[in-house]
């Protein structure tokens, strides 16, 4: 269970990790809604980057809906951060690696700081700056979503159409969750019949 508040105004790191449609973002909604019920000040990031919704909302998949402020910069979050109590950042994977310093800097001053991203990419390789935000959190929660093709706890996401760029805007259009036996970084076609295993 996460706590609300540590004694004597210390602050922490939350990181919320998983692959695509896993519930990262109505997980972090969650945690955010429950910290204004108890009264507290509550400011959301997300990365200009991430166009898909609402500019001036994090919206999940299942259009669970928070009002956030738009950055293009990580220096952004600081400024806007004002005095605020707790710091709500999604998609975190879109930021550069000074994203790190900037939590870690809110979460010395007693700002709790819970943040949402996407632990790999398509290649399943680690998505930065997640991997070092995983390391510095006091709490660690790895979402599932669920296989499309047989039902299993997922953690990955395949990309569906052939793009070699690591960063590729969508949802369902673009990705699927899968869980590893149904996962390949070199399958794109959804409707092959026989996905080869990953092996090796
Ligand atoms: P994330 O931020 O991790 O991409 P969201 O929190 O936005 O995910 O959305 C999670 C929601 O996505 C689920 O509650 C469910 O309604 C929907 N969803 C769609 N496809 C899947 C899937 N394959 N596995 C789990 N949830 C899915
Ligand atoms: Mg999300």
């Amino acid at each position: 269970m996460i706590p609300h508040h540590y004694p004597n105004g210390v602050g922490w790191v939350e990181v919320i990790a998983g692959c695509m449609f896993s519930g990262k973002t109505e997980e972090l909604i969650r945690r955010l809604h429950r910290a204004r019920i108890a009264r507290q000040e509550v400011v959301v990031f997300k990365p200009t980057l991430d166009s898909r919704y609402g500019t001036q909302e994090v919206v999940s998949h299942s259009d669970d809906r928070i009002p956030c402020i738009p950055v293009s910069e990580v220096r952004q979050i600081i400024e806007s951060a004002g005095s605020a109590q707790v710091v709500g950042i999604d998609e975190a994977q879109f930021f550069d690696n000074s994203l790190i310093e900037v939590i870690e800097e809110l979460a010395n001053d007693g700002v709790r700081v819970v943040v949402a991203g996407l632990d790999q990419d398509f290649r399943g390789v680690p998505f930065e700056p997640m991997p070092q935000l995983l390391a510095v959190a006091e709490h660690i929660t790895k979402t599932l979503a669920v296989c499309t093709v047989c039902g299993s706890p997922a953690n990955r996401s395949q990309r569906l159409v052939h793009r070699n760029t690591r960063v590729l805007l969508g949802a369902s259009e673009s990705y699927e969750a899968r869980c590893r036996r149904h996962w390949n970084p070199d399958v794109f076609d959804p409707h092959q019949e026989s996905l080869p295993l990953v092996t090796g």
